[in-house]
């Protein structure tokens, strides 16, 4: 007898993420020489300089686990958003805390909320915990809170919201936000996923954790993956009430985050010159990738993020073409979008090379 037929059919029935193609896969694949990956949102400029040192020092204690409570790291955080030790939890990716979430709030009585078009992520953590889905309408491609609050059930236990979202880049301003969690009921957590909120404008930008002392149902989630470029290495973090925190550190495995990432962390968040150039290419990249695309006549949403979707009509073809030419970028079917593809910000010639071979591939 197999095992696989006794697993909860809610997890039979998952159907996996999807992730950007690795560059060693192109290359292996096609036998192209210097493929450009503009399909996972990471930072193309790398990490912080200061990055490297910290993690050749925590090399040399690679046989010792790591701080399970990750001290150092928290105090930074502590320091930097103005909270306790004990509101916050230490993820393997800010994917961990989207899942510990789940899993300590969500079961097969529950329901949770998110939007139509919004990251693959939520409907994933919440279908392996039995919990029901339930997919607000997106207006404009982005979130709606009038129906995403009609959708909350008596049994909704968890809203994910990300913002600015992926994969179409739209962004709810930080009053519509704050109305948002007014009129939540208070039994209801509310995920607020900021993986990119470091991309912002300045006139943008908002900080939701000062929200924390009204909102005992506000969890934040904020990643080291994108702006920091440390998606490699796994790290993220969540801001919460105490009570919540408590809640995610229980099922949070104790050594989710290893001693090489927190270093790493550490020294990415004292490197304020790095992400402030970061913005600055990413705001220089988001012009370049605009201009293309009205060149060339596409449609395309313009976006709080490092990443642009752009309408192409046959996706999965301009996909295809691309990789030919040695450009990864995302297709978003499994959205509900075959028609257009998300390309994340490069540096100058990587998004001139993108746009080269895109309009050769339409
Ligand atoms: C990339 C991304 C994350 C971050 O993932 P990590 O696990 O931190 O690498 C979280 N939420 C959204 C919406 C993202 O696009």
């Amino acid at each position: 007898m197999d095992p696989t037929a006794f697993a909860p059919g809610y997890v039979r029935a998952i159907s996996p993420y999807q992730p950007g193609k690795p560059v060693s896969e192109l290359e292996r694949e096609l036998g192209i020489v210097r493929a450009v990956k503009l399909a996972s949102n990471e930072n193309p400029l790398g990490a912080s300089p200061g990055v490297g040192d910290a993690v050749r020092q925590a090399l040399q204690e690679v046989s010792r686990y790591p701080d399970g409570n990750g001290y150092g790291l928290k105090q930074k955080i502590a320091e930097r958003h103005n909270v306790n030790l004990d509101q916050i939890v230490l993820g393997n990716g800010s994917n961990d805390l989207l899942d510990l979430a789940a899993r300590a709030f969500l079961g097969p009585d529950a329901s949770a909320v998110y939007a139509q078009y919004s990251f693959a992520v939520y409907p994933l953590v919440t279908q392996a915990t039995g919990a029901f889905g339930i997919v607000a309408p997106a207006i404009d491609f982005g979130h709606d809170p009038k129906a995403m609050l009609s959708s909350v059930r008596s049994d909704t236990r968890v809203v994910f919201i990300a913002n600015p979202n992926n994969p179409t880049g739209t962004f709810l301003d930080s009053g519509i936000l704050l109305s948002f969690l007014h009129r939540l009921p208070q039994d209801v957590l509310l995920v607020l996923d900021e993986a990119y909120t470091e991309y912002l404008p300045p006139g943008s930008r908002y900080d939701s954790s000062r929200w924390l002392d009204e909102f005992p149902n506000l969890l934040i989630t904020r990643t080291f993956s994108k702006a920091y470029g440390l998606a490699g290495l796994r790290v993220g973090y969540g801001l919460a009430h105490p009570n919540v925190a408590d809640l995610l550190n229980r099922v949070r495995q104790p050594f989710n985050v290893s001693a090489v990432a927190q270093a790493a962390a550490i020294a990415a968040l004292d490197d304020k010159e790095f992400l402030e150039l970061s913005y600055t290419v990413n705001r220089a990249g988001l012009a370049q990738l605009y201009a293309g695309f009205r060149t060339m006549g596409l449609e395309f949403l313009p976006s709080y993020g490092n990443f642009v979707l752009f309408k192409v009509h046959e996706g999965t073809a301009v996909y295809e073409r691309l990789l030919r030419l040695g450009v990864i970028v995302r297709p978003v079917n499994n959205y509900g979008l075959p028609e257009w593809l998300r390309v994340s910000v490069g540096i100058g010639d990587e998004n001139e090379l993108f746009l080269h071979a895109l309009a050769k591939s339409l």
